[in-house]
């Protein structure tokens, strides 16, 4: 008992629970472009991202962009943003995740 060692596996096995149970309830994200609400949503695999805990992407097939819904630590966040808008050659915009629609602007 008492394995300090195994401190890094049971945080990867909470990590791993955390997006099992993300995946099978995905957030509701909305189209950056037209705010339509999107139901295909992917969850991208962010087991080799440090700091990233789930990150989905949904597709508008009316304004053919992804929106990209990244929950995480705010600098892994951000960094993952930047690996995107580098591996799009664009600005990529932070999409719209939450529990319920809610209008704020
Ligand atoms: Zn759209």
């Amino acid at each position: 008992m008492g394995q300090a060692k195994d401190r890094g596996t049971s945080e990867d096995r909470i990590a791993a629970a955390i997006r099992r149970r993300a995946v099978a309830h995905p957030p509701v994200i909305h189209c950056n472009c037209c705010k339509a609400e999107l139901s295909n949503i992917g969850a991208a695999d962010t087991s080799r991202l440090k700091g990233i805990e789930i990150a989905f992407s949904a597709h508008c097939a009316a304004c053919d962009q992804d929106t990209w819904a990244v929950r995480g630590d705010i600098a892994a966040v951000k960094a993952f943003y930047a690996a995107l808008e580098k591996a799009a050659g664009q600005a990529v915009q932070l999409g719209t995740a939450k529990p319920h629609p809610h209008l704020d602007d």
